[in-house]
């Protein structure tokens, strides 16, 4: 396995960073998700006005700022209709970034999106693939040279899971960010919830951003 795949943004984020949502959906339903209770008001505010529209959107942001990085997240963006003709549209004026499961066809879209102006945030939802076949999808995007790290949420029930997943990434050497779960569990309100082992656990699994994150939240290491 490569150390290190090309990051696929650099200089695009230096100039312009945009960041969307692209819609409120997903084809799971993650019991911990922070829309999980509120998937229908959600979903009322999503808009498909065509692929069409959103290039014409797009080439206009291009005219008038330039190159730029775009972060598109969710929901689950691989099941907005028509996505991967929007990355083909896009690509030439935006290195993109996706906040993804990962549930997409990879191989299909290794045949149409080269590497090199794509990455992805793959996060690990236990509730709905089993970890193996999520790591083979993810290796074989970065064995195919797309520049890709995993992440997972610290929900209370995963821990076991998350130590499995953390030595697993550190065997493909694949960077791991932990993100604090957000939401209420058996009563608790977290991640003001988590106690003082669990915060440990959960940043000696994820040095470099769970400590940033838990205090971004609220709780600190
Ligand atoms: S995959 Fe992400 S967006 Fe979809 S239900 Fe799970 S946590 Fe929510």
């Amino acid at each position: 396995m490569p150390s290190t795949n090309p990051p696929a943004h650099s200089e695009s984020a230096r100039r312009c960073y945009y960041t969307w949502d692209i819609h409120y959906d997903c084809n799971y339903r993650c019991s911990y998700c922070y829309f999980h209770d509120t998937w229908d008001a959600q979903q009322k505010l999503n808009r498909y006005p065509g692929i069409e529209h959103w290039k014409a959107v797009w080439d206009g942001v291009f005219a008038r700022y330039g190159e730029g990085h775009l972060h598109v997240s969710g929901g689950e963006p691989f099941t907005y209709p028509g996505i991967i003709d929007l990355i083909e549209a896009l690509l030439p004026k935006f290195t993109m970034e996706f906040d993804t499961n990962l549930s997409f066809d990879a191989a299909g879209f290794m045949r149409r999106i080269p590497p090199g102006r794509v990455k992805f945030c793959a996060t690990y939802h236990p509730e709905f693939v089993e970890r193996g076949a999520f790591l083979r999808k993810v290796r074989a995007l970065w064995l195919a040279r797309y520049d890709i790290g995993v992440s997972c949420v610290a929900f209370p029930e995963h821990y076991e899971e998350l130590r499995k997943l953390h030595a697993d990434t550190k065997a493909l050497r694949l960077p791991l960010t932990i993100m604090p779960f957000r939401g209420t569990h058996q009563g608790k309100t977290y991640p003001a919830a988590y106690t003082e082992d669990e915060s440990r656990m959960l940043c000696s699994l994820d040095a470099q951003n769970a400590p940033r994150s838990m205090a971004f939240y609220g709780k600190k290491s």
